[in-house]
């Protein structure tokens, strides 16, 4: 009789979830697909969980008991009852084979999962029942080593939490971790089973996905000692002491109008991320030349200073932008040509201060035939900007065209009917910011 493949439900990883290498089995289909050197193993048994539960598939590999080839398995997904092994080399049907899994990946997803579990039956007890959770923290392909800020997972139930639930949640759930842990084990339960009717009546079965079938495959229950009962295929621990640390954030997430997401963690995510909490401490701690309580009190400080600073700035920066736009309004009424220049912080904000206050000066007083350049440079960047004043389109076209002549990164539009013209210089590389002010010198009256 031909071999069968194990049922998702049934599977060795989920029978034990401690088996971590050397599971040997038996390829037995192995089909290319449509994809680029892709193809689909399926095993008569496997120790690779296939996505599901909310917990991501492992990853891991099949060594080829005859010549100790290694295929790597780069997911696991279930396609009904069946586990599919994706991998980039063709397996003959027949071989057989032994299973690795990447166990510090799965190891990880388990302390997350069991977590979960836990956090949700101690909110169960609360009459807070568990409305989705979702394992943050899971690399891919595209974000192989999520940051420690990734690492929360979330549980969301119907209302917000106090800081004082966060708290106890937090104390219960080390409670079950150290002094007073619980068993994790399994039920697995056949549909017509009747011995376990009784156990799955207070079991929520619209939790398991539509498209595993009941009445075929197996029903496993997970309990988290006599504390709740839920059916889940997962990966799970076996003590609630493995999980080793649950942080519990204050920071609750708002959704759906009242809902509300707990964001926690597990296991060794809770190392990683208070590992890098405390670099992250230490680092304020020297920017700043404070301890650790007193951080937020500096930092609001300083932000409130910068907040004055910038005020004052402002204020004085309109102030000289007055000053300076009436020598130089005066200078056009004399000469009709003139031409101001900023270096250090001569950012395009402040040329625009001048260029506003010599524009108001030159609509009341109806000048005509004028010609004015207010040029800046910004020192630490050695960037500017450059603006050209005029009632002449022609007379704005022929010096912006010398200035662009002069400055090759300088870019602009405007003033083609007269008016403003305004550009800025991606670089002064070189002597363009000095020759940029020779032209000037020669040919405009110099302001300030
Ligand atoms: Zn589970």
């Amino acid at each position: 009789m031909a071999a069968t493949a194990t049922l998702v439900g049934a599977l060795a990883c989920q029978r034990n979830s401690f088996l971590a290498e050397g599971f040997e089995t038996t390829v037995l289909k192995c089909e290319k697909t449509k994809e680029d050197k892709i193809f689909e193993v399926q095993l008569q048994d496997t120790i690779l969980f296939p996505e599901g539960g909310g917990q991501p598939s492992d990853l891991g590999e099949l060594v080829v008991d005859s010549n100790d080839r290694k295929v790597s398995v780069f997911g696991v997904e279930r396609r009904g009852l069946q586990a599919i092994h994706r991998v980039n080399e063709f397996v003959e049907p027949g071989t057989s084979v032994k299973v690795t899994v990447d166990w510090q990946r799965r190891f990880d997803f388990m302390q997350q999962h069991t977590g979960q579990h836990l956090v949700s039956a101690i909110l169960d007890q609360w009459e807070l029942p568990t409305l989705s959770w979702c394992m943050g923290g899971v690399p891919t392909y595209k974000n192989p080593t999520p940051g420690p800020t990734e690492l929360f997972n979330y549980i969301e139930i119907g209302r917000k939490l106090t800081a004082d639930e966060i708290s106890k949640l937090s104390h219960i759930c080390h409670e079950h971790i150290t002094v007073n842990p619980q068993k994790v084990t399994v039920v697995e339960n056949q549909k017509d089973d009747e011995a376990c009717e009784n156990d799955q009546a207070d079991i929520n079965m619209s939790k398991i996905p539509d498209d595993y079938d009941v009445a075929k495959g197996v029903v496993r229950t997970i309990h988290i000692g006599d504390m709740d009962a839920n059916p889940c295929c997962g990966t799970h621990l076996t003590s609630t002491a493995q999980i080793g640390s649950i942080f519990i954030s204050p920071n609750q997430g708002a959704v759906r109008g009242t809902n509300s997401r707990i964001y926690f963690m597990c296991g060794y995510r809770v190392l990683k991320y208070t590992t890098f909490a405390n670099a992250l401490l230490g680092q304020m701690k020297s920017l700043l030349s404070c301890s650790e309580p007193t951080i937020v009190e500096k930092v609001s400080y300083q932000l409130e200073s910068a907040q004055k600073t910038t005020k004052r700035e402002q204020y004085w920066k309109k102030k000289i932008a007055t000053v300076d736009a009436s020598t130089a309004f005066n200078a056009l009424k004399e000469h009709g040509k003139c031409y101001y220049s900023q270096d250090e912080f001569g950012s395009l904000d402040y040329l625009t201060l001048v260029h506003k206050e010599i524009e108001s000066k030159i609509t009341h007083s109806k000048l005509r035939d004028y010609v004015a350049v207010i040029s800046g440079r910004e020192k630490a960047t050695n960037s500017g900007a450059l603006i050209v004043v005029s009632d002449s389109a022609d007379k704005i076209a022929s010096v912006t065209s010398k200035l662009q002549e002069i400055c090759p990164t300088l870019k602009g539009g405007g003033g083609k009917k007269g008016g403003k013209w305004q550009g800025k210089v991606v670089s002064f590389k070189g002597q363009i910011w000095e020759n940029l002010n020779d032209y000037l010198s020669e040919n405009f009256k110099k302001v300030a």
